[in-house]
């Protein structure tokens, strides 16, 4: 139990409302690591991703995952027949309806058979979706996803044109992603649709302008996820955010949360960011749930969390055993072992219990000693032992 903030909750004695909310506070703080703990032991499958290629039709600054243009990696991707195998005997475990299939990439609608693997999926009860840079999004395209059941859409737009521009490499990127979304804004098939946006140092500053443009074309929720350094976002790349302007980001969601009701303001999982921003910069306490209700199967077939997690932490590979079979006996790493697995400083922190060293994205299996916390980041790691 995290003795520090729990009991932190409930300390100071005051009288009335406030010892009351105090104890509500620290009690559904209790419920909450409770809940991490069963969802641990019991890893009940919620988010499938697949990433069903590394190739990529862009080469953006930013990317985490170093994919490519080439086709260098195209021989290692499953067949459709493989990646359906596997969505059926999930789905004899598992009521599919309570699992999200996330095709992603690289770029994934470079591939034409992603259309016929969703369709399957929604035949089994799946609620499928893609994350696309939305470069090949033509009408046809859209056509092609609509009647293979797409029910969520999540679209990268990096900022206004400028920035995008220059973070994807490609001129008229901007221009191309707006028109698409203004597509969809007028054809909702989907049961959720977003737009992602990667916060740098390069478009930090323009995210007010950035948030009107996109609630003047009727977007419903945009999500923000600071760059962080992998892949060509590495921490040379010039892109990664200050602590003063991490800061920047989090009261700029919390202030766009609080003030506007046409559009939806987050931030994505990204890491824990302590108390006094928790609950203003998105709907529940942060809580990375890679490895316990997230799985992914990579290109190449190899299994592991969260896509977003260093590759080496892949638990096997779909080529030589099942999914569930691996899902089952391995994980370890991202559940009952994970404080052993979290960097150094995360050993003796007291926050340890709520954050769980963030991310498992940032966890740094090459150096345990790499510390990526959120609360360092913006110094308000206070008395804090870690
Ligand atoms: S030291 Fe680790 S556990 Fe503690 S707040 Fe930072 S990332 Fe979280
Ligand atoms: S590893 Fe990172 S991106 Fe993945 S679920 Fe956890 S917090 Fe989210």
């Amino acid at each position: 139990m995290t003795d520090g903030l729990i009991d932190l909750a409930r300390a100071d004695t005051v009288s009335g409302e406030d010892a009351e909310r105090r104890e509500a506070l620290a009690d559904s703080l209790e419920r909450f690591i409770e809940n991490k703990a069963r969802l641990s032991a019991e890893h009940p499958l919620r988010y499938l991703f697949w990433e069903s290629t590394l190739r990529c039709n862009l080469a953006c600054r930013h990317c985490g995952s170093d994919c490519l243009r080439d086709n260098s990696t195209r021989d290692r991707e499953l067949a459709p027949e493989a990646i359906k195998h596997q969505l059926a005997d999930i789905a004899r475990r598992y009521d599919p309806r309570s699992i999200t299939f996330a095709i992603i990439g690289g770029e994934p609608l470079i591939r034409t058979d992603i259309d016929e693997v969703g369709a399957f999926a929604a035949g089994l009860g799946y609620s499928w979706g893609v994350t696309t840079n939305a470069m090949l999004l033509d009408a046809r395209r859209l056509a092609s996803l609509k009647a293979s059941g797409l029910s969520t859409i999540a679209v990268s737009l990096d900022g206004l044109e400028e920035e995008h521009d220059a973070l994807r490499q490609h001129k008229g990127a901007f221009r191309k992603v707006s028109e698409v979304i203004v597509r969809l804004v007028a054809d909702p098939f989907y049961h959720a649709f977003d737009v992602i946006c990667c916060v740098s140092s390069l478009n930090i500053d323009s995210l007010p302008a950035f948030v009107d443009y996109l609630a003047d074309l009727g977007v419903p929720q945009v999500r923000f996820t600071p760059v962080f350094s992998r892949g060509r976002a590495g921490r040379k790349s010039g892109l990664m955010l200050s602590g003063e302007q991490y800061r920047q980001l989090l009261t700029f969601i919390a202030l766009s949360r609080q003030r506007r009701d046409d559009i939806i303001v987050t931030l994505s999982e990204e890491g824990y960011w302590g108390p006094t921003w928790e609950c203003r910069i998105r709907d529940g306490m942060h809580y990375c749930g890679s490895g316990t209700v997230i799985a992914s199967i990579l290109h190449d077939g190899g299994i592991t969390g969260c896509p977003s997690v260093s590759r080496r932490f892949t638990e096997g590979s779909v080529r030589d055993k099942d999914f569930l079979e691996l899902w089952d006996a391995g994980f370890g790493r991202f559940r009952q072992d994970r404080r052993a697995t979290a960097p150094d400083s995360c050993q003796v922190c007291d926050h340890w219990d709520l954050c769980e060293g963030g991310g498992f994205h940032l966890f740094d299996p090459e150096d345990p000693a790499i510390v990526n916390c959120g609360l360092r980041k913006i110094g308000e790691m206070g008395e804090c032992h870690g």
